[in-house]
């Protein structure tokens, strides 16, 4: 199937994001996902357009909501592949609550987080992942706050699948997202992704290490990938113990920032129950008969009995 739309991009040129809507397109076709099948959620910002360029079903939702219409649909009808974006100030200032509530439930579905240290819609204000005392040529002063680690903060909110990925390295982009999809339970993946608009620090030629020379005076790039150190972010076992050391060994990953970042799988747990299956044990029936295909009418009559609510409530 095709994934692309016809509909207009006006995104910058350069920007980071056509890396990650290319990513993505390439992930459904690999996995085979029908089109049908598949919902795009998105937030407001740059990356809110995503689902726009996405041909499957998308909805274009509120700033820092897109995680609970996500998960709602999911809920509703759990055959859905549900994938939801959003950028780093959506997802991590005004959506840290929903951020949070969602590791705690672990819903089966994927989130992707286009990070570029600013809020590039509005012009380029310092966002959540922006560092204390940065300066963007898009601020006047440098940034006054310190910022989230979103990998950090995702693996403490309860997320059972965490990832990092890089804008500029597509293919490697594309086996991420199909790993976080195929993941039974809630995926998280930071996209670390440059804005040349406004964002003239984490540049591509920065992540290209353009000013890190080794001792034969070569530059090396300061993406390196987990899997090529033999990194194992899988808990086998899920013992206390080990669940602790994994997530512990996740953490120490996350806080490596500077000459050397580190993109994969951080941490990966399939021993977690997913959603579903705790309101299963509630509903036995509900996989059968989830919300999605209850009827909510008959030959155009609601057939909704509220009858006994409205004689409860009389007075
Ligand atoms: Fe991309 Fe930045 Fe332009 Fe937005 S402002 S489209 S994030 S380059
Ligand atoms: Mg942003």
């Amino acid at each position: 199937a095709d994934y692309k739309t016809d509909v207009h991009n006006d995104w910058c040129a350069g920007c980071g994001d056509f890396g990650i809507v290319n990513a993505i397109q390439m992930a459904l076709a690999e996995m085979g996902v029908e089109r049908d099948k598949a919902v795009m959620f998105s937030g407001i910002g740059c990356s809110g357009k995503t689902s726009h360029f996405i041909n499957t079903y998308g909805v274009h939702t509120l700033h820092g909501r897109v995680l609970t219409f996500a998960q709602g649909a999911k809920i509703a009808n759990p055959d859905l592949t549900v994938v939801a974006v959003g950028g780093d100030g959506d997802g991590l200032g005004i959506g840290a609550g929903h951020f949070v509530a969602a590791g705690r439930r672990n819903v089966d579905m994927t989130y992707i987080i286009f990070d570029n240290g600013v809020y590039g819609l509005t012009k380029g204000q310092a966002s959540p992942t922006l560092k204390l005392g940065e300066k963007t040529k898009s601020l006047p002063s440098p940034n006054t706050n310190s910022n989230v680690n979103p990998i950090g903060l995702a693996i403490a909110s309860g997320f059972t699948f965490v990832a990092r990925g890089y804008s500029y390295d597509v293919r490697h982009l594309k086996d991420l997202i199909v790993q976080a999809v195929n993941h039974k339970g809630l995926s998280f993946l930071d996209v670390l992704q440059p804005c040349p608009t406004y964002n003239d620090l984490n540049t591509r030629d920065w992540y290209a290490g353009a000013d890190l020379m080794d001792e034969a005076q070569k530059r090396h790039s300061r993406i390196y990938k987990l899997e090529d150190q033999k990194f194992d972010p899988l808990v086998h076992y899920g013992s206390e113990v080990e669940v602790n050391e994994k997530l512990s060994q996740a953490l120490i990953k996350s806080l490596e920032w500077g000459n050397k970042i580190p993109t994969g799988v951080f941490y990966k747990n399939e021993l977690t129950s997913p959603y579903t299956q705790r309101i299963k044990d509630k509903i036995p029936n509900y996989l059968e008969n989830p919300p999605a295909k209850q009827k909510i009418s008959e030959n155009g009559t609601p057939n909704t009995d509220i009858s006994k609510i409205l004689d409860s409530l009389e007075v």
